[in-house]
């Protein structure tokens, strides 16, 4: 829960990890002043700059033995933290609105834990997850569809995916959204004002209100038929590589990864584990599984046992996939031990490949795509039918937009409203009954930017982010 908005927050905002360039982010209207504390234009003695908005200083961070009065007056008697570079925001130029300082320092995790300690030190609170954002919201900085957009944006593993989040964060959704709240305003002040004064105001034709209802669910129906897609992007799908041991998964899993992930070896179950990364296939995350190769074994021996896990392992994986890469191998067939695979997988999405290609291809996979690890040969038309595959198993279409679940779940409700106030027209009911449908659909749109929106719908979107975001 966050306490106040009015207390000054800090947060290291780059991975934990060695590089270039780490950063500390301080929000709120003590910002300068613990910045003040902590900072030195010069490694020797004390000297602040002004601290004007939109300007970058350059100097060191040291730490004081004592902050009372000030701050580090003797840089002699102050243990120096790093050379850092300093940029400064004003309110409400900023991302979240109020004063900010983001700190760059070198990229050492000591050191970026050593200025957030300062920062926490000299007056400022460890920010909680999302916190910059949500204040960047709370102070109007940014409607919600757009903070849930940097959520996805942080996330997105696919360049599709990406531009989407990039479209909805430039306010693209937002501003679909809000036409169509002005709609129902406009309708509903119609309709308001001849039921305020009667006298004065007539009533809009029903006729006139059904138009206007059906071309609002018109527009709603226009991105909820894009969901599938959006989920396809967000939520991406499993393929599992199967195959007997040898038959070339760990080849092929690191030939579409395009590097050394899996242990390739020519002794039959090497891959005990599962082995799993994320590649993009036509804008879809495949999370790409390679599993122990599945055969029957000898339980006595302790190797062997071990191997079972996996195997154990890899049936429990293939019943979750959502596609299956079935490998046999070009030179042997279709064996015995692939039936016996087969049998497990037959019932999902499959795609069928001969391994080895390069070597001469059996007449049994004459349907198989031949896809050979070492040399290349048949990746690109592997990866298009994959893509073929998923696509397929949806009604999916192309959309600009990306909206998440519950988005999809306000405008589902939205529409809910809107066919209610249609019966109503139909029915022809005082048009105070039809009014009531029509706000509901109003309030759920409004949820989506967060116009109406619950504080545990706001704590809820914001547990999701990172923490220094
Ligand atoms: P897994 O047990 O199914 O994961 O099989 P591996 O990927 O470990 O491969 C088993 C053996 O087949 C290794 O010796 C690989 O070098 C070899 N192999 C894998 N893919 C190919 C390929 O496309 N062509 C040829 N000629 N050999 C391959």
């Amino acid at each position: 829960m966050i306490t106040s908005i009015n207390d000054t927050i800090a947060a290291i905002t780059t991975p934990l990890g060695t590089g270039g360039v780490g950063a500390i982010r301080l929000s709120g209207e003590k910002s300068v002043e613990i910045v003040s504390k902590i900072f030195s234009s010069s490694p020797d003695k004390k000297e602040l700059p002004e601290f004007k908005a939109g300007r970058i200083y350059h100097g060191w961070v040291a730490k004081s033995h004592s902050y009372h009065d000030s701050s580090i007056k003797d840089m002699n008697s102050s243990i120096l933290i790093d050379e850092v570079i300093i940029l400064v925001f004003k309110t409400p130029n900023s991302y979240t609105g109020e004063d900010v300082i983001e700190i760059q320092c070198h990229g050492g995790i000591n050191i970026v834990k050593n200025i957030l300690n300062l920062c926490l030190e000299t007056g400022a609170r460890m920010a909680e997850k999302g916190e910059f954002t949500k204040r960047a919201f709370l102070n109007g900085r940014i409607d919600l569809s757009k903070a849930e957009a940097v959520l996805d944006l942080i996330h997105s593993k696919t360049d599709k995916f990406t531009r989407v989040s990039a479209y909805n964060l430039s306010g693209k959704l937002s501003l679909f959204i809000n036409e169509l709240r002005n709609e129902l305003i406009n309708l509903l002040s119609l309709i308001i004002a001849a039921i305020d004064f009667p006298e004065e105001v007539d009533e809009p034709e029903y006729r006139f209100i059904e138009e206007k209802i059906n071309f609002i669910i018109e527009k709603v129906d226009n991105i909820l038929v894009t969901t599938g897609s959006s989920n396809l992007m967000r939520q991406g799908v499993k393929a599992v590589i199967a195959g007997k041991p040898n038959v070339g998964k760990s080849s092929l899993f690191n030939a579409l990864l395009n590097m050394e992930r899996a242990i390739v070896t020519n002794i039959p179950g090497t891959t005990r584990d599962i082995i799993q990364e994320t590649i993009d296939i036509g804008g879809i995350p495949v999370t790409l599984i390679d599993t122990a190769g599945i055969r029957e074994i000898e339980n006595d021996h302790e190797s062997h046992y071990i191997e079972s896990i996996g195997i154990n392992i890899s049936k429990s994986c293939i019943k979750e996939a959502d596609i299956v890469l079935f490998m046999a191998d070009s030179e042997q067939g279709f064996t015995e031990d692939d039936k016996i695979i087969f049998e497990e997988i037959k019932n999902k999405p499959l795609i069928k490949i001969a391994s080895k290609a390069d070597l001469k291809l059996h007449q049994d996979l004459s349907d198989y795509i031949p896809v050979s690890s070492k040399t290349q040969l048949g990746l690109d038309e592997l990866k298009k039918h994959i893509e073929k595959v998923i696509l397929s198993s949806d009604n999916l279409q192309e959309s600009e937009f990306s909206t998440n679940l519950r988005q999809q779940e306000c405008l589902n409700n939205a529409k809910e409203a809107l066919i209610n106030a249609n019966i109503s027209c139909e029915n022809r009911e005082v048009q105070d009954f039809i009014s009531i449908d029509l706000k509901s659909a109003l309030i759920s749109l409004g949820e989506i930017t967060g116009e109406v929106v619950s504080d545990e719908i706001i704590e809820n979107i914001f547990s999701n982010f990172c923490i220094g975001k």
